[in-house]
């Protein structure tokens, strides 16, 4: 299925002008038409180290080949299967240290644009409203994530899709940690942040904000009075560390 065409294709970035008006998303999204013909370039490598490469290792052969044959929402749920968070990744994840980097089509040209796919589809997704929300069988399990940025969301994420019950306490009155605070509206607007939650939570993941674990309520409360069978936490290092000193 693969074409001739070397170059990887543009995702139309706002022009110069546009941008001094504003503070929205620079890059803007593919075409379907765009996307398909991006698609067709992907090599259906034998053994494709762009996944090997992957940290949570989404399937993008397969994703890819559902774009080329205009499966959108089927490439968007084949993505989920490992990554709940595919409109944040597809846009903020450094694809040029892990898929894209090892891509073999980078040997001799430019690699498939797959973070630009992944956003597509997950884009694409959005916009028709549809949800992908997997019916597995309760475990009867329930665990706790401390913290809602990217770490406490992918955990979540993962649980629930394997049956357990899942609640999120985060610190701040809002939802997404770094992916909030660290990065700019232009990079990552706060609207995909919000609904990829909105997401999550109609997935089953529960949340609760203003709540610091440690100090409104500890780990041990947590998992003896509160009944948790585990916590799990990602609070990243957003609070620097002075190491000690002899003076
Ligand atoms: S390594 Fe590149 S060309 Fe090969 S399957 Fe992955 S995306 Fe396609």
């Amino acid at each position: 299925m693969s074409t001739t065409t070397t170059k990887k294709k543009s995702r139309n970035p706002l022009l110069p002008r546009e941008r001094i008006k504003n503070f929205t998303e620079v890059n803007l999204c593919y075409s379907p038409e765009l996307a398909q013909q991006e698609a067709l370039r992907c090599l259906e490598c034998a053994k494709p180290t762009c996944t090997d490469n992957c940290p949570v290792g989404v399937k993008v052969k397969e994703f890819v080949e559902l774009i080329v044959i205009g499966d959108f929402l089927g490439a968007a749920a084949k993505i989920r299967e490992d990554n709940v968070l595919p409109a944040i990744t597809g846009r903020v994840c450094p694809q040029e240290d892990h898929c894209e980097g090892k891509c073999l089509l980078s040997k001799k040209v430019k690699p498939l644009g797959i973070g630009y796919l992944e956003r597509f589809v997950a884009d694409y997704e959005k916009r028709l409203g549809i949800r992908f929300v997997p019916s597995v069988q309760a475990t009867g399990k329930k665990v706790a994530v401390v913290g809602s940025g990217p770490s406490g969301l992918t955990v979540a994420g993962d649980l629930i899709q394997k049956g357990h019950k899942v609640r999120v306490f985060e610190a701040l009155h809002e939802l997404g940690g770094v992916l909030v605070y660290g990065i700019p509206e232009f990079r990552l607007p706060k609207q995909i942040i919000r609904e990829q939650i909105n997401y999550m939570r109609e997935m089953g993941v529960e949340f609760e904000t203003d709540v610091v674990v440690g100090r409104t309520v500890t780990i041990d409360e947590l998992m003896e009075e509160e009944g948790y069978d585990a916590v799990y936490v990602g609070t990243g290092a957003s609070t620097a560390f002075t190491p000690p000193t002899n003076s």
